[in-house]
């Protein structure tokens, strides 16, 4: 992977992708805005997701949930307890730190200096202690036996290494501020589709096995929040929890698997670019049986982008115990009780979209000249097509417009008559527009105009009335 997360972050903002939020006051850190681009794109991510999810499974139903939830959700969950990341402040610059990522950090500075044995010992201890929660004593001592510096100020002072909750917390009502009345901003999806599960059993006809699908904001106060839309304080999940009968949930959890490496190469992800790690029994969460991350390899290495979980019954358990309602399903057929398991999918929507424009990014030679191109999957592509007329005469102009008008009720199309025919194919391969359409004089006459296409620069001839058969049957490949 030659790109570098720069090129995707300029283009990102040249190109109107993803802006920085609140970017005229200088901006706010890990907040982004999705400008005329990215919203097209982010949208189409999440319908092809939610298509796949909901329209393809006959029994797997959608909700939306509210962002605030009753506060003894986070309880039941786990969050308020342990939710929480190892922070380590530099009291000289007052900078925090994430402090597994600064050893991180160190690891690869010995490395880079030749000393593998005592940076693969390093690593060794802090895999085994492990990075959310349980990381506290172990690794201050490794920080203060090794003197690990400041990454930018040479100098240090750390504080005691203390574990931070990463949920927004604020005020509920306009009366009080107490913490009688705090209430969270939901770190993750799943709580409201638990919660749920009973409501959607009761109305939805649905049997078990069953799935809940959702998308929505998530917000999580990130110790080190860089790397673009990487890890964001503000980010969109999609996430799907399937109920099951325990002891089918093995099996389960691997097809739920597989089929979600599947959907990522249906929509266009290189597959040498993707893989699936499984995590070792030992670094898996206090919920979790079993847990797998499907990884991308982004400029900044490889990485998870979704999770696909075994939650065995302890977030419904955990549910019944803390409101007192019964979670239990009862099986008509074999006349039995029981909570069911449940297998997880989830992914960040923000996190797939970096994704997406990662693998397609390409930089290639073309007479000499540098094309920049986004080589996506046509059905995720912001514009699907760019409609010219070759100059600025009405004629031209007058069937483009009635191209573009016949089109525009299917599809996202951008008329443009600025600047040399070249200089716009290029503007669209930048956006990834799959197809180009212009017309000139000899179309008039016959009644055809020229097709181009993003990947390989291709153009055909084809008459006007077959423009929507081209484009349709494009998009599905
Ligand atoms: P990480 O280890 O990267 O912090 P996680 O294991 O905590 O992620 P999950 O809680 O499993 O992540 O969340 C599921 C998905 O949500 C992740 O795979 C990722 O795509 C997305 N996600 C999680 N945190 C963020 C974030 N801060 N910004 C953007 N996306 C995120």
């Amino acid at each position: 992977n030659l790109t570098g997360l720069d090129d995707i972050v300029s283009l990102s903002k040249s190109r109107g992708f993803i802006f920085q939020s609140s970017e005229v006051y200088g901006g706010l850190a890990a907040v982004y805005d999705y400008g005329p681009l990215g919203v097209e794109l982010k949208r189409n991510i999440q319908n092809t997701w939610w298509k796949a999810m909901t329209q393809a499974h006959d029994n797997i139903v959608g909700i939306d949930a509210a962002i605030f939830m009753h506060p003894k959700v986070w309880e039941a969950s786990g969050h308020v307890e342990g939710f929480n990341d190892p922070m380590i402040d530099d009291k000289q610059s007052k900078k925090r730190y994430r402090a597994d990522m600064l050893i991180e950090e160190y690891i690869q500075k010995l490395r880079d200096k030749g000393k593998a044995e005592k940076a693969d010992d390093l690593q060794q201890q802090l895999d085994t202690t492990g990075t959310r929660n349980g990381l506290c004593e172990d690794l201050y001592e490794i920080i203060m036996q090794e003197e690990i510096k400041a990454p930018d100020s040479g100098a240090f002072d750390w504080t005691e290494v203390r574990q931070f909750n990463l949920m927004f917390k604020t005020h509920y009502g306009a009366t009080s501020k107490d913490d009688e009345d705090a209430i969270y901003l939901r770190p993750e999806t799943a709580q409201g589709i638990f919660v749920n599960y009973k409501n959607v059993l009761d109305t939805a006809r649905v049997q078990v096995p069953f799935g809940i699908a959702q998308v929505g904001k998530a917000f999580r106060n990130e110790v080190v929040a860089r790397q673009f839309v990487f890890r964001m304080r503000e980010f969109e999940q999609m996430e799907m929890q399937y109920f099951v009968e325990p002891g089918t949930d093995e099996e389960t959890y691997n097809n739920w698997l597989n089929k979600r490496m599947e959907w990522h190469k249906s929509i266009g992800i290189r597959e040498e670019n993707l893989r699936a790690t499984p995590h070792p029994d030992d670094k898996l969460a206090h919920y979790a049986r079993a847990a797998a991350d499907i990884q991308f390899n982004f400029p900044i290495g490889w990485q998870e982008v979704e999770g696909i979980h075994n939650r065995t019954d302890f977030d419904l358990s955990r549910h019944q115990e803390y409101s007192g309602k019964k979670m239990e399903y009862f099986d008509q057929k074999e006349q039995k009780r029981y909570v069911p398991y449940v297998i997880e999918t989830s992914i960040g929507l923000d996190r797939c979209t970096l994704m997406v424009l990662c693998d397609a990014y390409r930089e290639e030679e073309v007479d000499g000249d540098t094309r920049v191109v986004l080589k996506m999957h046509p059905k995720l592509a912001p514009t699907k097509v760019g409609i010219f007329p070759l100059i600025k005469k009405p004629e031209l102009q007058e069937l483009a417009h009635k191209i573009e008008a016949d089109l525009q009720e299917e599809y996202t199309v951008l008329y443009d008559e600025s600047g040399s025919i070249g200089k716009r194919y290029r503007r669209q391969d930048e956006a990834g527009t799959p197809f180009c359409i212009t017309v000139d004089f000899d179309g008039l006459e016959d009644n055809t105009v020229t097709i181009r296409y993003r990947d390989d620069m291709k153009q055909d001839r084809v008459s006007v009335d077959k423009v929507d058969e081209v484009i349709r049957s494009g998009i599905k490949s």
